[in-house]
């Protein structure tokens, strides 16, 4: 007889994996579908010094490894694979990864966001020397330096505002003579006395060797390059979250995020949307680690009434 699981969920960052705790000290035997590039986000971060419960800090990728440890002790299966397309016409709901055709009572779906990156080959080289997409994980380094922050959206604003709590100096470079970010957090920037504007200019290159020295920049209206000397480069174009799978079969907003309702609940009884792949606007490790819980108690609640 096929095999129907109690409960998959679908992503293994912080909201994925709290939620494969709860669920599996809660007797739902869940099925973690991790994803070839497991543990989200934090595996791309040096020192987190902000979650609970490490007073010395710890490394993103280490934190995940103790996730998942603490997962698994409590029976929690895991399949490192990718889920490459999902059918949730009717339960029990379809998921199919790389190897097999896996069917589920409930599912939690932690996929998480993804930074967009400018797509430079130097950028790529120096993610993790000087080039960030979090300042509030990585902001702290750049104590008494100076950065740019690249974006001229809402995310821009307030990766600048935070980082110019310990740099000395921090330039917003946006591509275009306006910003689309909502006129209140310019305003707010602008107040700063150490964040400076660098308008109509776009990174071509991030220059360094082993760490960020600064960045070649064009003018996007005359085409002159010139080159900015920097310690560190924020790329704050926006995060895009990894729903693309469930297009045409759960309800997402314009920009793809799950749209749910009570926090959790998804447009289909039984299917819950936690963490980043949901939250545009916290977007930290602790936050997306509460709703996976919130979801599993939703996920037994819904089985409990559905028996
Ligand atoms: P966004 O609004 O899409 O803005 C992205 C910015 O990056 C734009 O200014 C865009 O330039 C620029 N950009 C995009 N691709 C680029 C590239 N390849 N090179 C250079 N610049 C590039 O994204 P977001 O700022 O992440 O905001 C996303 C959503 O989250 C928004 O709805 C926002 O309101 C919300 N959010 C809210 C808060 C809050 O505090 N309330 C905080 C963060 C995010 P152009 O303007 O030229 O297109």
């Amino acid at each position: 007889m096929e095999r129907i699981e109690k409960l998959i969920i679908i992503g293994s960052g912080p909201a994925g994996l709290t939620a494969a705790i709860y669920g599996a000290r809660g007797d739902l035997n869940p099925l973690v579908i991790a994803g070839w590039e497991a543990g989200g986000q934090l595996m791309l971060t040096t020192d987190v010094d902000d979650f609970p419960g490490f007073p010395e800090g710890i490394q993103g990728p280490d934190l995940m490894v103790r996730m998942r440890k603490q997962a698994e002790r409590f029976g929690t299966k895991f399949l490192d694979e990718d889920v490459l397309s999902v059918d949730l016409k009717e339960r029990p709901f379809g998921v199919q990864t790389e190897s097999q055709m896996l069917k589920a009572d409930s599912l939690i779906i932690a996929t998480g966001a993804s930074a967009m990156w400018l797509g430079l080959e130097s950028e790529k080289k120096l993610i993790g020397r000087g080039v960030s997409a979090c300042a509030v994980c990585d902001g702290f380094f750049f104590k008494g330096k100076q950065v740019l922050v690249v974006g001229g959206g809402d995310t821009a604003m307030r990766e600048a505002q935070h980082l110019s709590k310990y740099s000395s100096k921090v330039t917003i470079v946006h591509r275009r003579d306006q910003f689309r970010a909502q006129p209140a957090l310019v305003e707010l920037v602008k107040s700063k006395p150490n964040i400076n504007f660098l308008m109509n200019h776009k990174v071509e290159e991030i220059l360094g060797e082993d760490k960020v020295t600064g960045v070649k920049l064009r003018n996007t209206q005359t085409d002159k390059l010139t080159e900015f000397s920097a310690d560190g480069v924020f790329v704050a174009i926006g995060h895009k979250p990894n729903t693309d799978f469930l297009k045409g079969q759960l309800p997402l907003d314009s920009r793809g995020y799950i749209v749910v309702t009570d926090e959790v609940k998804t447009g289909v009884k039984g299917i819950y949307g936690v963490g980043d792949a949901v939250d545009y606007n916290y977007r930290q490790a602790v936050t997306a680690a509460g709703s996976g819980t919130k979801a599993v108690f939703e996920v037994e609640k819904f089985l409990e009434s559905s028996k």
